[in-house]
Formats: structure tokens, C-alpha cells, sequence
């Protein structure tokens, strides 16, 4: 039975013991009607009291899921991909779907909304909700290393919502991170490439406007200027060639190369095609071990693009008498079931902190050695890029003062890919 039943009962007993009482005492009838309207007066006030527990039993407190009915619209905020908060009256976290835990593994029903993220935006907008029930939607970011980027929207619970009345507003938060990190990497892709065109533009229509104007008749000077504007041209050209050609190889990343070829006949060709080249930078171009065919799944264009740009840059980073050799890796306990190839030189070698930004476009050890040696900043991107499309990796040793050896793997023809430790950064 009730509280309210029970109450009505107690009223009729009190009552009627009370006139008993009186009238056993007697009392004046003024003297029982002013007793009999206090008990009522009593009465109403205990009744009341009762509805009150009743509905806060009925409304959720630390786990208003409890109060969710099963069926389609429970089902769907426990399927829902975005984080789902239910917060209460006093700011309390009410319900959390499973994509809120997973969000924010430290959370607990009860927890106060303001101590979920350390974002003074997304403080202010649940407030401005639970006050004056607005629907806001605001992108904040939040946490230490990395930043965690966020996109949230709150609002209030609708009239008759299953919730209970005791709730206030509902949250959605979606994580961004991942959205801003691809965003933050092609602004910042637009930005490099213009500054690597903007500066050989700059300086080539700088030395055309001196031939125009006071070098017009310095037979002498506008010799130098033409040759400078030639090289400053030269370097715009391998920097659209670079580009066009990154562009190609993530246009294809997807589709899996379907031709075989001979990886280490490919290394040994390159060697030889790369000879003239050799004696340019004047250095000592050599093979190991080529000997046993290997044959991987590959793009022959592509891996030969790739040994091109690991010697080439063996080569010019080297310096003149040094030495660069190109031999089949062993065997592998990293790199199980692929051929790899590596390209080791004697040059001056890269400092450790750098090795895992190399294969970043547009990253340089030494940005006045790449430019004067013609470089672009896009080889290691490239090579990158185009072993991401053979399932392939890239490995990078090096020390200071002794050299530098770049390894790249390729699956095995017929062989399933193991998985392995990325090695280098997004390019
Ligand atoms: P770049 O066009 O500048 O050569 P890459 O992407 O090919 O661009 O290489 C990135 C950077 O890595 C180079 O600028 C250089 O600082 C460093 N690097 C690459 N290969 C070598 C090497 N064999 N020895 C020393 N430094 C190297």
C-alpha cells in the first residue's frame, strides 16, 4: 500500500480519537473543531511531504539509466558513436553512454560535470544551458601532450523525457583530434609548399628587375644573374615535379601494386644507372650482396623512384670521397617474411632527435645544406608514401660522425604482412 493511503487512515483514527478523547474530557465543541483542523493542518503537511519522497524516488539520482526504459531509445544511446552525458539539477553527471566512458575512462555517475575537461568554454556553455536552458555547441580542446581536440553540443532535456524531471541537459561531445590533426597537416602542407616556391619567385624576379634596370649593360654581372635565375628556376621545377608526384603515389596509396619484380635486380640496376651521378658528387658508389633474387609485390616505377632518392640523397649529403653502398638486409626478426634493401653511406650522419621527423614533408636536418644541394624536402616523404602502398617499411639508423643506413622492407611475394613498430613519422 501507499504512503498516501496509510496517511488518509491515520487521519480518520486521529480524528475520531481525538473527538473521543474531547468528548470523554468534555470539552467545548469550539475546542474540538479548532483540534480537529490543527490535525488537518498536519495532515496536509505530512501528505505533501510524502509526495515529495515519492517523486524523488521516481526521479534519477546517480544512475538514471536505471529509469531509461528498455527499447529502441536506450538501445540507441548505448549504440551511439559520440559521447552522451545526462546531467542533473546540480551539475551531476546522471548517465554517461558506453562512448562517454570510453572518452573518459575515469568517469563515474555523480562526478561533476566541470571536472570532466579543463576547458573554461565547456564549463560556461553547460552552465548558460542548465540556467537558462539554451542550446550552445562550442570547440574546445583539452588535456596535456597531445592536445585533444573536441566538439561538444548541450541542450536541454525535453518535456516528458524519460530522464525523469530531475534532469536538466543532455551533452554530445565528438572526439576531433584525429579531424584537426589532418586539417592542421594540410594547412600547414599549403603554407610550406607556397614559402618553397615564394622564395626562388622572389628571388628570381629580383634579379630580372635588376637586368632591366642598373645591370642592363654589365656584361659581367648579368651573367652571374642569368645563372642564378636558372638555378632558382631549376629548384621551382624539382619542387612542382616532388609535389605532383606526392600527389600521384596518395592517389594510388590504396590500390596494392600487382606486378612482381626482383627487388635486389632493381637495386643492382639503379646502382649502375646512378654511376654518372656518382662521380658528379664525387663519391665511391658500390654494391654488397645483390646476389639471390627476391621478388616482392611492387610498382617497379615506384621502387625504382624509391632507391633513386635514398641513394641520391646517401650521395649528396655524404660529401666527396665517401662511400655509398647498396646490398640486400639480412634476414630480420623486426621484419619477418620481407626482402629488405639498404642503402649505407660513410657521411656525416644524422643527430638521434631527428631520425623519427625525417619522413615529414618539408623536414630538414639543415635547411641551407638541402637547398644548396638542390633538395626539395619531399624525397623521404616520397619514399614513405610509396612503401605505405607496398605494405613496406622504413628503417633509419644512424650516427653522428660515422654514416647513415636506410633499409626499406617489402613483403615477400605470396607472404601476408606482419605488422611492425612504426619507425618514422607521418609524412
Ligand atoms: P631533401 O630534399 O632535403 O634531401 P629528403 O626528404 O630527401 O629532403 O631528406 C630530408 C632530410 O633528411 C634532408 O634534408 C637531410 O637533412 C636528411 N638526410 C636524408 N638522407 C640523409 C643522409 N644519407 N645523410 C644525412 N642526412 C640525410
Amino acid at each position: 500500500m501507499s504512503g498516501r493511503v496509510w496517511s488518509y487512515a491515520a487521519l480518520a483514527l486521529g480524528t475520531a480519537l481525538v473527538a473521543a478523547i474531547m468528548s470523554a474530557m468534555q470539552a467545548g465543541w469550539l475546542m474540538v473543531f479548532a483540534t480537529i483542523l490543527l490535525i488537518c493542518l498536519l495532515f496536509g503537511l505530512l501528505n505533501e511531504a510524502i509526495l515529495r519522497s515519492e517523486r524523488l524516488a521516481a526521479t534519477p539520482r546517480s544512475d538514471p539509466a536505471s529509469s531509461l526504459r528498455a527499447g529502441f531509445g536506450r538501445a540507441l544511446l548505448q549504440q551511439l558513436p559520440s559521447a552522451l552525458l545526462v546531467i542533473d539539477r546540480k551539475g551531476k553527471v546522471a548517465y554517461a553512454n558506453p562512448a562517454a566512458f570510453a572518452m573518459l575512462p575515469r568517469l563515474r555517475p555523480g562526478d561533476h560535470f566541470a571536472s570532466l575537461f579543463r576547458a573554461p568554454s565547456f564549463v560556461e556553455a553547460v552552465n548558460e544551458t542548465i540556467a537558462g536552458g539554451a542550446v550552445r555547441r562550442v570547440e574546445f580542446s583539452a588535456g596535456l601532450s597531445p592536445d585533444r581536440h573536441y566538439s561538444m553540443q548541450v541542450g536541454p532535456v525535453p518535456q516528458g523525457s524519460d530522464l525523469g524531471e530531475d534532469v536538466q541537459a543532455i551533452i554530445e561531445i565528438e572526439d576531433r583530434t584525429e579531424l584537426h590533426r589532418v586539417e592542421t597537416m594540410r594547412t600547414d602542407f599549403i603554407a610550406n609548399a607556397s614559402h618553397e616556391l615564394r622564395t626562388p619567385l622572389t628571388s628570381i624576379i629580383g634579379y630580372v628587375e635588376t637586368l632591366q634596370g642598373h645591370a642592363r649593360d654589365d656584361t659581367e654581372a648579368r651573367e652571374r644573374f642569368l645563372d642564378i635565375i636558372a638555378r632558382q628556376a631549376r629548384r621551382m621545377q624539382r619542387l612542382v615535379e616532388d609535389l605532383t608526384s606526392l600527389n600521384r603515389i596518395e592517389m594510388n596509396e590504396h590500390s596494392r601494386p600487382d606486378e612482381e619484380c626482383d627487388i635486389n635486380r632493381l637495386a643492382q640496376d639503379s646502382v649502375i644507372a646512378m654511376m654518372p651521378m656518382a662521380k658528379k658528387y664525387a663519391v665511391q658508389l658500390q654494391t654488397g650482396d645483390l646476389g639471390q633474387p627476391a621478388l616482392v609485390p611492387g610498382d617497379r616505377d615506384q621502387l625504382n623512384q624509391v632507391l633513386a632518392n635514398l641513394i641520391e640523397n646517401a650521395m649528396k649529403y655524404s660529401g666527396p670521397g665517401e662511400t655509398v653502398t647498396v646490398a640486400a638486409a639480412g634476414p630480420s626478426e623486426k621484419f619477418p617474411r620481407m626482402a629488405g634493401i639498404s642503402v649505407s653511406d660513410t657521411g656525416p650522419g644524422i643527430p638521434r632527435e631527428h631520425l623519427h621527423r625525417l619522413t615529414e614533408r618539408f623536414y630538414r636536418v639543415n635547411v641551407a645544406k638541402s637547398h644548396e644541394k638542390g633538395g626539395t624536402g619531399l624525397g623521404l616523404a616520397i619514399v614513405k608514401h610509396i612503401l605505405n602502398r607496398h605494405d613496406g617499411e622504413l628503417e633509419i639508423e644512424s650516427q653522428t660522425g660515422l654514416g647513415s643506413r636506410f633499409t626499406f622492407w617489402l613483403p615477400l611475394a605470396g607472404q601476408v604482412p606482419q605488422p611492425a613498430e612504426p619507425i618514422s613519422a607521418e609524412g
